[in-house]
């Protein structure tokens, strides 16, 4: 089912680029399965192998009430034969508050929905150990799957394209795929991150996920040195986004048929069609990472229509 073969990389030929001489590439993640959108099946890869070796039964995560995680979660566990369960933020909310909801419950997941204030306690040892009493036998993973795992699958991204780009841009949420892609880049690229969230603290996000999957700091001090953050493109805030942003992913879509979600993946690839029209880019060999973020061939935020910010 989920096949990094289909995650096919696509010259892109627009105007804007001729223009400015820049040779653009976007590698296709989005198209590795509908449901698992993109690097999500990545970040969940290592964990799943790890689940299925240890013995465990069931994955057991974290998400909000739109998470492409979770319902990534939900048809990859379905598929590897193991359950799973599904920590949501909002008691207020149930298996039928909306369609990512409906669509982990239709996958086999089992939804439990908390509070904001213990939501909040998602990475706290002590309320892992109380989930594992209620749910043994599982394997945890952190919201968004951001650990030493999630890492490591992301790392196979460059190692399935020429790796030869001047510069590598990817949307940023948890930081887990632009740590895997910085491991694997060329050392002549640089690696442009766009964070979806305002005032994101790219680098120090990086860092604290580094430590707490056990890397070495003089391994990865030296390598953050090549990361631009492009942190004016985030459209006000996580899923905000303006009529702008929506024009510019219909454009595109009509020019490359190439679809974008407004969370992430629009965000992105405004910040990159931005830059290199202020000329940043000039005569590079670029890799975009499409990273999915489609559910079911359409964006989460259209299917429900949320307003516009
Ligand atoms: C989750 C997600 C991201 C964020 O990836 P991180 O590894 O959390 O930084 C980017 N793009 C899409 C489409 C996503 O669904």
């Amino acid at each position: 089912m989920f096949d990094p073969n289909r995650s096919v990389l696509q010259h892109i030929d627009l105007p804007i680029l001729n223009k400015h001489l820049v040779q653009l590439f976007i590698k296709r993640d989005d198209l590795i399965d509908p449901f698992v959108s993109g690097n999500k099946w990545r970040k969940l890869k290592y964990n799943l192998e790890m689940a299925q070796r240890s013995g465990r039964i069931g994955i057991l995560t974290f998400g909000g009430p739109y998470s492409n995680h979770l319902v990534a979660t939900a048809a990859a566990s379905q598929e590897a034969g193991l359950c799973s369960v599904g920590i949501v933020r909002g008691g207020e909310l149930n298996a039928q508050s909306n369609k990512t909801l409906r669509l982990c419950a239709a996958l086999g997941m089992h939804l439990i929905f908390v509070s904001r204030k213990k939501y909040a306690l998602r990475n706290e040892r002590y309320y892992w150990e109380e989930l594992l009493l209620e749910h043994p036998d599982h394997l945890i993973i952190p919201e968004g799957g951001a650990n030493y795992y999630g890492i490591i699958g992301c790392q196979e991204i460059l190692n399935e394209t020429p790796n030869d780009f001047d510069s590598v841009y990817v949307a940023q949420g948890t930081t887990t795929t632009s740590i895997g892609i910085l491991f694997s880049v060329a050392q002549k690229t640089s690696l442009h991150v766009v964070p979806v969230l305002k005032g994101y603290d790219s680098i120090g996000e990086m860092r604290a996920l580094l430590n707490y999957s056990g890397i070495e700091p003089s391994l990865y001090e030296e390598l953050l040195e090549k990361v631009l953050v492009c942190d004016e493109y985030h459209f006000g805030g996580y899923g905000k986004y303006s009529v702008e942003l929506l024009d510019a992913m219909e454009e595109f879509f009509r020019q490359t048929t190439i679809p974008l979600d407004p969370i992430y993946t629009g965000k992105a690839l405004y910040a990159l069609m931005d830059r290199i029209r202020k000329g940043h880019h000039d005569g590079q060999r670029i890799l975009f990472i499409h990273t999915g973020g489609i559910q079911g061939g359409e964006s989460i935020a259209q299917k429900e229509s949320r307003p516009f910010f």
